[in-house]
């Protein structure tokens, strides 16, 4: 941030965006309503008169509000005690209409009072993979979200091609969906059973940890080099290690013939590992900038989900129960009793979502699938093995 009144500018729009989306959520809460445009309806002139929120702001609080909602009737249909939803994370969501992006790499945001233009701070060793999203007319923004953290502030651009060079999607087109679980142990489980262990990340980075200790007490001009030396050397290892993994998921998605590539959106990633190390935030977002671009080559499109409760759901009848998960690396669903991998489980949650995603779209006429190890499953006609299916 270039200068202390945008911050604050940028602080106050934050505030008020919380103050917007749980008013709009304590309407919707009250009125029964959680539908994007319903509740867009009942309560964007109230967050308009209770906040500084423009207009496409106030809008996009009632749909933030909306979706929160939403998870929570989902819980609630399943027995669970629930209550209204509030916002309180310094984050606010931006879009095409409320953030602009400029050559120079600089971004003007939308606030309550006139836009702030800052700088962005791309990293400059991904191999330029940012500044094909940015400097290509063809992606556009889409959503996007801005979070404060220690005085800085993180923005998460989302960007969407809306003429792909390959084949645009029609309504008519049937999907086939691999979905990928990333965690920690396990880096990435697909749905289809391959497992990309995270333990070699973890323990060399640790090693690293240790190491640099050693030499930060030594305080001494050579050893400052010696860190630097080694800093760069881990990140390489990192780097290469989530170019293979992301290699291996693009080569599952080409293998079982997959359209799409879905994994859960970062921020459930973040609140379901609160404890995950900064390596592991980073990790996982790497991977996804890296299997992003590749399967845009291959013409394998890459969507999320809301992953809520993906890790307590049983991907084989349904149920979804917090005693389905008696330890970290194990699934038993208290139900039907069906034991496996708790993130190859997650894997087909997250690919199931979006499957069933698609039949809800009134616009989508084609097949979704899901496909697994042995086979795919599809919400109407259930599971067809490989050898039937192809
Ligand atoms: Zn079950």
């Amino acid at each position: 941030m270039s200068d202390e009144q945008d911050a604050e500018l940028l602080e106050a729009t934050i505030s008020d965006w919380q103050h917007g989306a749980t008013l709009a959520s304590q309407i919707g809460w009250d009125e029964n309503e959680d539908s994007k445009y319903g509740l867009q309806k009942l309560a964007y002139s109230d967050v308009r008169e209770e906040t500084r929120l423009g207009s496409q702001h106030a809008i996009l609080a009632t749909h933030q509000a909306a979706s929160a909602l939403t998870g929570v009737r989902e819980l609630k249909d399943k027995g669970r005690k629930v209550s209204c939803p509030e916002f309180t994370s310094p984050t606010i969501k931006y879009d095409a209409n409320t953030l602009t992006l400029f050559e120079d790499n600089t971004v003007s945001l939308t606030t309550i009072e006139s836009r702030v233009r800052c700088e962005l701070a791309l990293p400059e060793d991904e191999g330029g993979y940012q500044y094909q999203f940015l400097n290509d007319d063809e992606w556009s923004v889409t959503e996007s979200t801005l979070t404060a953290r220690d005085g800085d502030y993180f923005l998460h651009l989302g960007f969407r091609k809306p003429n792909p060079f390959d084949k645009q999607e029609s309504p008519a087109e049937d999907r086939t969906v691999l979905g990928v679980d990333l965690g920690i142990q396990r880096l990435a489980v697909t749905s289809t059973a391959h497992f990309e262990s995270g333990k070699k990340l973890v323990h060399d980075h640790d090693q690293f940890e240790h190491v640099r200790g050693g030499l930060q007490q030594t305080g001494t001009q050579s050893a400052h080099r010696t860190i630097v030396g080694r800093e760069t050397r881990e990140e390489r290892y990192s780097r290469d290690k989530l170019h293979r993994v992301s290699n291996a998921i693009i080569e599952e998605a080409v293998e079982h013939e997959c359209s799409h590539i879905v994994f859960e959106d970062l921020s459930y990633i973040r609140d379901r590992m609160p404890n995950a190390k900064k390596l592991h935030q980073w990790a996982h977002r790497k991977l996804i900038q890296f299997v992003t671009y590749k399967a845009e080559a291959r013409g394998i499109r890459i969507e999320f989900v809301d992953a809520a409760y993906t890790s307590q759901r049983c991907s084989e009848c349904g149920h979804t129960s917090r005693g389905n998960r008696p330890v970290q690396s194990h699934f038993e669903c208290v139900k039907c009793e069906k034991t496996l991998h708790a993130d190859y489980n997650a894997a087909k949650n997250i690919g199931w979502r979006f499957v069933r995603r698609g039949l809800n779209d009134s616009r989508r006429t084609g097949n979704s699938q899901l496909a697994l190890k042995s086979g795919t499953v599809t919400p109407n006609r259930g599971f067809i093995p490989y050898s039937i299916a192809r």
